[in-house]
């Protein structure tokens, strides 16, 4: 992994090069930190910082997925809407911990249980991003 990031370091931003040479000046032996939460204005470049399957989420972080679903969303012939706000259309749907929930454009979240896991991963492509934080990933995807 480490290899991996030096290799790509002319692919990345001015900070992100800062950081791989602050790597390289850690002595052996001592491991490679955990990446600090990136600033906000670097969220965009982190992307595509490793291929999906090179990030390992560690766990203090959000566990989960978050698809964003534009059309409304019909379930068993039902269009679900937002409890709190009527909103029935510009979901994110998020998938965590075998639990899906919906989360409105306003910011309402409520667990969806006519969905599962199984239907989400039918549904979703494969991960673009990977976010430190469930705010990162939000800011992402423009919520
Ligand atoms: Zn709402």
């Amino acid at each position: 992994m480490f290899r991996r990031i030096r290799r790509r370091a002319k692919e990345l931003s001015e900070a992100q090069k800062q950081f791989a040479e602050l790597q390289g000046q850690v002595p052996p032996g001592f491991g490679v930190p955990a990446p600090e939460p990136e600033p906000a204005d670097s969220a965009a470049v982190v992307d595509d910082f490793l291929p999906p399957d090179l990030r390992v989420p560690s766990h203090d972080q959000v566990e989960g997925t978050i698809m964003p679903w534009k059309q409304p969303l019909v379930l068993d012939g039902d269009m679900a809407a937002c409890a709190a706000c009527g909103a029935y259309r510009d979901w994110l749907i998020l998938s965590t911990h075998g639990e899906i929930w919906l989360r409105c454009r306003a910011g309402h979240q409520q667990q969806e249980t006519r969905i599962d896991t199984a239907w989400f991963n039918r549904h979703s492509g494969p991960a673009d991003a990977t976010h430190s934080t469930f705010e990162d990933c939000l800011r992402h995807l423009g919520h």
